[in-house]
């Protein structure tokens, strides 16, 4: 039997009774969590190995509620562009370069990146074309890196007759039958796989989507049915974008904004995860929080597409399940976690003028117990709780910027970078010790290999002179 034993660790548990134990130590056998409690009262553990974590603030891996694994590409090819122009411009014209070995490079990439910064899962949003082989190509990295993933497969349908002549247009490769048979494939072959793989789906419903006709009302019912009828969740982008833009345009269309359209549409179950939920009415926010749908921020994706911000005392007030993300690194440009929160927390200060709004506490919450809630994961994850799955991060905070915190969980989130990460569990395995991977061994091969493909697909797009410019000119 693998027996570990974390010892002398200063445990912030997230646990219902928000937990902190000064001087603690965690029992895990194979993947879960069997014990924990006090070093005064540190039983014996015979044959266990010993993980000493003396010093450390030890938590919950972060579980990032919102990413796309293939932009870890392409991270700084969007400055000074509004969403709708940068997805024209920029994101779509790269999402046509990805071959699958460019979409496994880039997710070995964003699973190393989030190891080496507390995060232990993510939600993989997939929006491009994928097939079973794209799949594969994405999930295979995830496995091998040893990091838990929510993989979700997009369902994707030409609407007929068109949505919007917005957008010229530009049929789906598939139809819907054959989309529904591809997502019932994939999840019979990978929801499990490893004991970190989680499937789940991705359906665009979300103004600047459905105007470039990538959604019907037929996906839209039959995906909610298939997640309904196999337990899934689904990730969808929703009010975010350029409010007179995307939105105005969308209002003008269909009379509403993105919930009132999945409200009409009786579409809306506790499946659904929005995402982003910037610009809401207080009638579909209410509509959320009734179907018992969850939210994932992403607050610092929306300041870098000067979307707006996320309204957080209304979101919370509602009394909707909130969760934190990233988005995908072509809009935040990192994946630390540990940055996320500060910038949560900031951003809600600076907009709220409350300061007790989103406290220290509050974002690691969300950062943890949240985001797993959201994605239907809080079973597994998202607390230190015997039972749970042994996903656990030990920062070392007895560093120059860190060891005057006075505070530890207020260091964490305001003064510590996520790279202050020490050691690194998921599902009971040491994944990173020392801040190196124990697991993995190529991680050089992969920055190498993803510089060199990032740049081929950037000059295929046509997007060189746009991206590689050393010096732009200021306004
Ligand atoms: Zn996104």
């Amino acid at each position: 039997m693998t027996r570990t034993l974390l010892t002398d660790g200063y445990l912030v548990t997230v646990d219902p009774g928000r937990r902190v134990i000064e001087r603690g130590w965690i029992a895990i056998e194979h993947d879960r969590i069997v014990g924990l409690g006090s070093m005064d009262e540190l039983p014996e553990q015979p044959g266990a190995e010993v993980v000493d974590l003396a010093g450390m603030l030890v938590l919950p891996g972060f579980v990032n509620g919102h990413n796309h694994h293939w932009a870890s590409l392409f991270k700084n090819t969007g400055e000074g562009l509004l969403l709708e122009d940068w997805l024209d411009q920029v994101t779509l014209p790269l999402m046509a370069q990805l071959s699958n070995e460019d979409l496994r490079v880039a997710a070995y990439l964003g699973a190393i990146e989030q190891l080496r910064t507390g995060t232990t899962c993510s939600l993989n949003h997939v929006i491009n074309v994928n097939d079973a082989d794209s799949m594969q190509a994405m999930i295979e990295p995830v496995l091998d890196v040893g990091i838990r993933q929510l993989v979700t497969k997009e369902l994707r349908d030409t609407p007929a007759p068109a949505f919007s002549d917005a957008y010229a247009a530009r049929p789906h490769v598939r139809d819907r039958e054959q989309e529904l048979a591809i997502a019932e494939e994939v999840i019979d072959r990978w929801d499990g796989a490893g004991g970190l793989i989680h499937m789940g789906l991705a359906i665009e419903t979300g103004a600047n989507w459905m105007l470039h006709n990538t959604t019907s009302d037929e996906i839209i019912l039959a995906g909610v049915e298939l997640a309904r009828r196999r337990g899934l969740k689904i990730t969808n982008h929703c009010s975010a974008g350029t409010p007179w833009l995307s939105g105005r345009a969308f209002e003008h269309q269909t009379g509403g904004g993105d919930i009132d359209y999945l409200a009409r549409l009786g579409a809306l179950a506790d499946s659904w995860v929005f995402v982003h939920a910037l610009h809401l009415k207080d009638r579909e926010l209410d509509h959320i929080a009734r179907s018992g749908a969850a939210i994932i921020t992403n607050p610092v994706s929306n300041a870098y597409s000067c979307d707006g911000l996320p309204p957080m005392r209304r979101l919370l007030n509602a009394g909707c399940t909130v969760g934190l993300g990233s988005d995908g690194a072509y809009v935040n440009c990192s994946l630390d976690m540990v940055q996320q929160m500060k910038f949560a927390a900031l951003l809600a200060n600076a907009t709220h003028d409350d300061p007790l709004l989103m406290t220290a506490e509050r974002v690691i919450e969300m950062a943890t117990i949240g985001s797993a809630r959201a994605m239907g994961l809080d079973h597994l994850i998202g607390s230190l709780e015997v039972g749970k799955k042994a996903d656990i991060v030990a920062f070392d905070l007895r560093r120059a910027h860190t060891t005057v915190g006075n505070r530890a969980i207020a260091a964490l989130v305001f003064s510590a970078h996520g790279t202050d990460v020490d050691t690194v569990l998921v599902d009971g395995k040491v994944v990173l010790r020392g801040g190196r991977l124990t697991a993995f061994t190529a991680e050089q091969e992969v920055l190498v290999e993803a510089t060199a493909r990032a740049h081929a697909a950037i000059e295929r797009a046509g997007l060189a002179e746009r991206v590689f410019v050393d010096w732009r000119p200021v306004r």
